[in-house]
């Protein structure tokens, strides 16, 4: 199944961070990579009180059910140094599902497609960039 992850690094040295885990993504089990956009340097939004981001959006192929590619992108987090501290605060690194083929999930640990994708220009801008290279989307 085709899956878009959202990539986001706003502390130390983000650009390294966002490369990281791209690295890590590639490695995957039962996974392609098949591209990744431009990195952009965008605002913080809700706490605004921390520095720029740097964000990305990947498409993998994947053959890892959405939970299980959840626990391992969160496994990424914590290798990478994630330390979860206030809602929307400064981060190493945050990996979100954006879409997942074209399933729908709305459970407490997962919603897919991402709640607020669309009014996320740090998002829909690289998202877009990469479904233009790679019109795929199941
Ligand atoms: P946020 O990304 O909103 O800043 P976190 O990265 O701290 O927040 O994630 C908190 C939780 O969000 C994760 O533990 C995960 O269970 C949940 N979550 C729900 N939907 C998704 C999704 N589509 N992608 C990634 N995490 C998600
Ligand atoms: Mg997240």
């Amino acid at each position: 199944m085709y899956s878009y992850i959202a990539l986001g690094s706003n502390l130390n040295d983000r650009h390294k961070h966002i490369e990281d885990a791209v690295t890590h993504i590639k490695q995957l089990p039962h996974t392609e990579f098949v591209a990744l956009s431009p990195l952009y340097e965008t605002e913080p939004v809700g706490f605004t009180e921390q520095g720029l981001f740097i964000n990305a959006v990947c498409c993998i192929n994947t053959a890892l059910s959405p939970y299980n590619l959840l626990q391992r992108l969160l496994l990424i987090e914590q290798m990478l140094g994630r330390v979860r501290t206030i809602k929307n605060g400064p981060r190493t690194i945050d990996l979100d599902i954006i879409l997942y083929g074209d399933i729908n999930i709305d459970t407490p640990t997962l919603t897919i497609p991402h709640p607020r994708m669309h009014e996320r220009e740090f998002v829909m801008k690289p998202l877009n960039d990469v479904l233009r290279t790679q019109p795929r989307v199941a």
